[in-house]
């Protein structure tokens, strides 16, 4: 397949390409040279691509095309974190401009009242988390039934938070008649058998090996012992001027070493599960406007997170998977830029480290951590 096309090729209306270019997009990135046509024509469509890759604009571009023209709700965008629904219709908003395709979020933790008022406004494209979507369609504020397009984005992602019931739920409210999206990461069994019960003879897209991470990141391994982590995480914080995003394994882990962060007079925010979504949204909104240079998260919170110039990712704990590895490495060097990601490995980590490192296909490279540990 031909990576290097332009958008040009793509045949797209002349407003939309308007918007494309005022969004800063140059060329089509692999997923949308293979996905965009695809999607135009009608295909039910698998996507294998991590976020980083531009899958959000390869499923936007080609329903905004499709539905131009039209009204009432039709078509519905399913994720599975708040963060990844607001990003995706701050998308729409971007490349649905000239084209008058309106898209409203609803997504839980938020008040329900504005989103009857968004509801009413007949927007073109919703975008949901599974059990606020539920609630509406209980409440019978919307319905699904003119539904074209379904797009299923982090469907394995959605899995993995249990929402399997609460998508066959949504199903049976949406037309038999329909072209379906569905993005994953990973395809594991559970996914495998949503696709064959849900999508029509799809295409399937993959983008590279999905082993490997995306953009040019810079990986490095600490060994270490799990008492040296904050001293190491605080002298290379010094000499950092660029956006850090670090990961821990527990909440109460991140807010601890966000405290830790903080004493040492850096401007940190923290997000994770336990967070009201208000707190967590200004932590994403200051981190992305440079008031917070650290971001401290959990990877529930983490998943969809684009903030762009992320300079380095570190990981204070290993992910429990290679694919959370993937995924929070993939934070960094997005689209066209360049990224460090430091991650620390104490010994009872060496389960998931020997993971991470069979999923690449090789060792990480090594790097001794402060050059006089105390613990010499
Ligand atoms: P996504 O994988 O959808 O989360 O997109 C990752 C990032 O890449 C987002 O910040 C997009 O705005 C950006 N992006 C998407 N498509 C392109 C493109 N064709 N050229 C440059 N940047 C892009």
């Amino acid at each position: 397949m031909d990576c290097s096309l332009t958008f040009e090729s793509l045949k797209l209306s002349n407003e939309i390409m308007a918007d494309v270019r005022r969004a800063g997009f140059e060329a089509p990135t692999p997923i949308q040279a293979q996905a965009i046509p695809l999607a135009l024509a009608g295909s039910d469509l698998i996507g294998c691509a991590q976020t980083g890759t531009g899958k959000t604009a390869a499923f936007a571009i080609p329903i905004i095309e499709r539905l131009a023209g039209g009204a009432g709700l039709r078509a519905l965008i399913l994720a599975p974190t708040r963060e990844l629904a607001l990003q995706i219709r701050e998308c729409f908003d971007t490349l649905g401009a000239g084209r008058h395709v309106r898209a409203a979020a609803v997504i839980g933790g938020e008040a329900i009242g504005p989103q009857f008022e968004a509801l009413r406004r007949r927007p073109d494209v919703l975008v949901a988390t599974p059990g606020r979507l539920l609630d509406h369609l209980d409440r019978r504020s919307l319905s699904l039934g003119f539904l074209r397009i379904l797009v299923l984005d982090e469907a394995d992602r959605m899995l993995d938070m249990g929402f399997a019931p609460q998508l066959e739920r949504i199903l049976k409210h949406v037309p038999l008649d329909r072209q379906t999206l569905c993005f994953s990461a990973t395809m594991p069994p559970p996914m495998e058998q949503l696709v064959r019960r849900h999508l029509v003879r799809p295409v399937r897209v993959q983008i590279g090996p999905a082993a490997r991470p995306v953009g040019k990141v810079s990986q490095v391994l600490y060994p270490l012992h799990r008492d040296e982590k904050t001293p190491l995480l605080l002298s290379l914080l010094r000499g950092e001027q660029g956006k850090v995003l670090i990961f821990t394994r527990t909440k109460h882990r991140a807010d601890r070493l966000a405290r830790a962060v903080g004493a040492a007079g850096h401007r940190v925010a923290r997000i994770h599960a336990d967070r009201s979504q208000s707190e967590r949204r200004r932590a994403l909104d200051g981190f992305r406007a440079g008031s917070y240079q650290v971001l401290v998260a959990t990877d529930i919170a983490a998943r969809g997170i684009d903030v762009a110039n992320i300079a380095h990712v570190i990981n204070y704990d290993l992910p429990a998977t290679p694919e959370d590895y993937i995924h929070r490495i993939g934070r960094t060097a997005r689209a066209e830029a360049s990224g460090v990601a430091s991650s620390f490995a104490a010994p009872e980590e060496g389960d998931q480290l020997r993971a991470i490192e069979r999923h690449l296909g090789g060792p990480l490279r090594r790097e001794r951590g402060r050059p006089h540990s105390n613990r010499s």
